[in-house]
């Protein structure tokens, strides 16, 4: 099973990548997630995006193609895989085409998740997470029971992404309206786009994806 998880950033698309990794033994493809590795780590790729990716532009689709293709690479051939942000221009589409028919793999859904962009702005300002276990928290909606401390696993350490600013969420949203959701009529074409209302609760949205991916 290869599952594209579509929705701008906050959409929730993270959060079911790791309910279907707990529910499938699917893994998650993030690069988002690979990028901050990158940067992190300092590598060469890290040091090309940091910038880029601060201000909430795009990475360049060599990049982040190779990135996937090399992750692929590396998966055993039965293990059903989530793209989450990936691909996010019409190029990355293609690459993704290609990469796929030569590890011999096919996609078979494309889950976009329609959401409020005000609502999201809320949601993805206050968002930050355990620096230990990565538990996700919220400012306003979801702070940890005790103060500063984690519910899962008791660390004191937690951490914000830098470009989850209002100013960089609206320029990442701006961004995913015009490069990425063009994308969506070259998998309409192939029958397999599902949408499904994101601002619905965790539960309730999961729910949902499985309905697909059983169907
Ligand atoms: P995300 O965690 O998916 O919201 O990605 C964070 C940032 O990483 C984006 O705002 C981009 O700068 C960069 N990025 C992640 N995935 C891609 C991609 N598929 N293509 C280009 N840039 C990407």
């Amino acid at each position: 099973m290869n599952v594209i998880l579509l929705g701008p950033p906050g959409a929730g698309k993270g959060t079911q990548a790791h309910l279907l990794m707990e529910h499938h033994g699917m893994r998650q493809l993030s690069t988002g997630d690979m990028l901050r590795k990158a940067v992190k780590n300092r590598t060469e790729v890290g040091l090309q995006a940091k910038a880029i990716m601060d201000r909430g532009d795009l990475v360049s689709d060599e990049i982040v193609s190779a990135l996937i293709d090399n992750e692929l690479a590396e998966m055993p051939a039965d293990m059903g895989a989530i793209f989450d942000g990936y691909p996010r221009t019409e190029a990355q589409a293609r690459d993704l085409d290609e990469i796929l028919s030569r590890h011999d793999r096919k996609l078979d859904h494309v889950i976009e998740l329609e959401v409020d962009e005000d609502a999201l702005v809320d949601r993805i300002t206050g968002r930050f997470t355990c620096a230990e276990c990565g538990e996700g928290y919220h400012d306003r909606h979801k702070q940890p029971e005790r103060e500063g401390v984690c519910d899962k696993c008791g660390s004191t350490e937690f951490k914000r992404r830098p470009d989850d600013t209002e100013e960089t969420v609206r320029k990442r949203m701006a961004v995913y309206r015009a490069e990425t959701a063009p994308i969506l009529p070259h998998y309409e074409r192939k029958g397999i786009v599902t949408r499904i209302d994101g601002m619905g609760t965790m539960d309730g949205v999961s729910r949902a994806i499985e309905g697909v991916i059983a169907s």
